[in-house]
């Protein structure tokens, strides 16, 4: 009999992917999300849209399902992280512990908790030698303070629903996930898709903003290679958290050195140091994401961002922000 799955976040940008993916595989799928997804329509037997800040709606998206996918989060980049703590924590706390609960009620079979690099302590990543973090890193604990502290808390909600009630929990961490499809502009946008915007809207010779000196680092990972990543840690018997990313560190300078290089353009850089910029420097540390899954992801950044680049041109010409093609 077909598994029955429930995605949560399904009307989000990794959700979406995951459901399409899901449904591929020959899944039965339920998405909830307080919105449908932006840019196409979902793949979806069937869409609920509810608030799973409330408990009762967490109980209804549970009714006869196996295997749940938690990627409901209010989140966004930096921009918004950082100048929105309370209303994060809060509206995240309580769609967490209520979707886990519920989870548990409902005896699922399988429970899937979507956490962040974000939860990596702070004295590891704001110095100058930045070491790849390994999951044993986040402790003892610093984690970005709103978003992180709360996905950290749900971390050992997972680890101790498993140990006393006996949910079958996996947790990965996503070290910053893109491509199309992905929020590029309103101020939830991430680093390579605001670049992405930023270029397609300058003219040639143009300069960009850029937050911050431009010299901090991240790895960033295709979203193609994210929901394979997940799929294969669900179907592991795996439950302590566990990377989910691509271990090639660059500067925001060399981000934005790509993307001009695939637009065809010669941008210079305007820095902004009033702005946001989260840690100094972040990688992810893929031993034991190899170890585990005997898989790391393949495709490359150059490649993404060629996918992300063109469909964003595409966004922004059929809003009539930029000329056709
Ligand atoms: P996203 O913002 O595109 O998707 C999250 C979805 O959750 C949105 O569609 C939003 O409407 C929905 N949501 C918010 N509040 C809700 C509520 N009260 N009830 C129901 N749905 C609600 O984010 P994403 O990039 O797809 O991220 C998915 C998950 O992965 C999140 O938990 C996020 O924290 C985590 N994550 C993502 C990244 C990344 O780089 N994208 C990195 C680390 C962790």
């Amino acid at each position: 009999m077909k598994k029955r799955v429930l995605v949560t976040g399904a009307g989000g940008f990794i959700g979406h992917y995951l459901v399409k993916f899901l449904k591929e595989r020959g899944y039965w799928v339920r998405g909830v999300d307080i919105k449908h997804p932006e840019y196409e329509a979902t793949f979806a037997d069937e869409f609920f849209l509810l608030d799973l800040r409330k408990f009762d709606n967490c109980l209804t998206s549970m009714i006869d399902i196996d295997h749940v996918y938690a990627l409901a989060a209010d989140m966004g980049g930096m921009g918004y992280i950082e100048t929105h703590k309370g209303e994060i924590i809060k509206n995240n706390t309580l769609i967490n512990m209520h979707t886990i609960e519920a989870a548990r009620l409902h005896n699922v079979d399988r429970y899937f908790y979507t956490s962040s690099a974000c939860v990596y302590p702070g004295y590891k990543q704001n110095i100058t030698d930045i070491a790849p973090l390994k999951e044993e890193d986040a402790y003892p604990a610093d984690p970005e303070d709103g978003y992180g502290w709360e996905k950290l808390y749900i971390e050992r909600v997972c680890r101790h629903y498993h140990e006393d009630f006996g949910l079958n929990a996996r947790i990965v961490r996503f070290h910053n996930i893109f491509g199309p499809l992905g929020t590029y502009d309103g101020g939830r946008e991430k680093s390579p898709a605001a670049i992405c915007r930023k270029i397609a809207l300058a003219a040639s010779d143009d300069e960009i903003e850029v937050w911050g000196d431009g010299e901090q680092t991240r790895s960033y990972c295709y979203i193609d290679d994210c929901v394979d990543g997940i799929y294969r840690l669900m179907q592991s018997d795996f439950s302590e958290p566990l990377n989910l990313g691509q271990d090639r560190m660059i500067t925001i300078n060399e981000l934005v050195d790509i993307v001009a290089k695939i637009a065809n353009k010669t941008i210079s850089k305007r820095y902004d140091l009033t702005q946001p910029q989260g840690v100094r420097g972040r990688n992810s540390d893929n031993t034991l994401l190899r170890k585990t899954l005997k898989w790391e992801p393949t495709v490359s950044l150059e490649e993404g961002l060629e996918k992300t680049y063109h469909w964003i041109c595409e966004e922004l010409a059929n809003a009539g922000r930029i000329p056709k093609l």
